[in-house]
């Protein structure tokens, strides 16, 4: 226990020294809005759940760190990573070329949820649901389970350069917003909001990944609720 402790500071540590570097800590450049910012919840030194985060396939270490530290820093949840899954071949449609989301927010439920944890599955896959071309990702509201899609953050999909920071500010805007689903938000209508609903890769970038003063105010009572020390 001791040494997953100690992985988890170091990997902090490591977080912070990546959002040091790229100057996103503080969303400088990115937010104008005084409102936005960490989440104000009743005050404790303890996070009250864990937010379990499990990686499908080849997903690199380093998105993980740079997720779950970037969450902490937003909502007072421990994170800690699970070993990766391999994606489901019952979940995979080869007529779209696509996996299902639904299956694996149902694999990710039966296999590791438990009272006082969050679960977020992360896979490189790109997703679908039946309505729609593809998604971002999906979350399950009762069963606080969520999954989000790297494939379609990267700039290579697009036939860009590869560009790290980018990729990470994608990475983490749509887990902040599925895990904010799990937290029974609904989506906002301000486009500056990470709760607002991403029809395209432009309405990510443009809302970042903080919540607006009216959906931080909703998260904050959801936690509350929740809340059990
Ligand atoms: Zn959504
Ligand atoms: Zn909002």
């Amino acid at each position: 226990m001791r040494n997953l402790r100690y992985r988890q500071l170091l990997a902090n540590l490591i977080v912070l020294i990546f959002y040091f570097l790229s100057g996103a800590i503080n969303g400088e450049g990115e937010q104008t809005g005084t409102s936005k910012g960490k989440l104000r919840v009743p005050q404790s030194d303890k996070a009250w759940e864990t937010l379990y985060l499990v990686p499908f396939d080849n997903v690199s270490t380093k998105v993980l760190h740079c997720i779950g530290g970037a969450i902490k820093m937003q909502i007072p949840l421990y994170y800690t990573f699970m070993e990766a899954e391999r994606m489901p071949m019952e979940a995979f449609n080869p007529a779209r070329r696509q996996y299902l989301s639904t299956a694996l927010l149902n694999l990710l439920s039966e296999k590791f949820m438990a009272p006082g944890r969050r679960i977020l599955g992360v896979c490189e896959s790109d997703l679908y649901v039946p309505e729609l071309n593809f998604v971002f990702g999906e979350a399950d509201m009762k069963r606080g389970v969520a999954v989000i899609s790297l494939s379609r953050l990267h700039q290579e999909f697009y036939g860009l350069p590869p560009d790290e920071k980018i990729f990470m500010r994608r990475a983490l805007t749509e887990a902040v917003h599925e895990l904010g689903h799990t937290y029974g938000l609904p989506h906002c209508r301000d486009p500056h909001c990470v709760m607002f609903f991403s029809n395209s890769l432009a309405d990510t970038d443009r809302k970042g990944y903080r919540f607006c003063k009216r959906c931080l105010n909703e998260f904050a009572k959801s936690f509350s609720l929740r809340r059990t020390d």
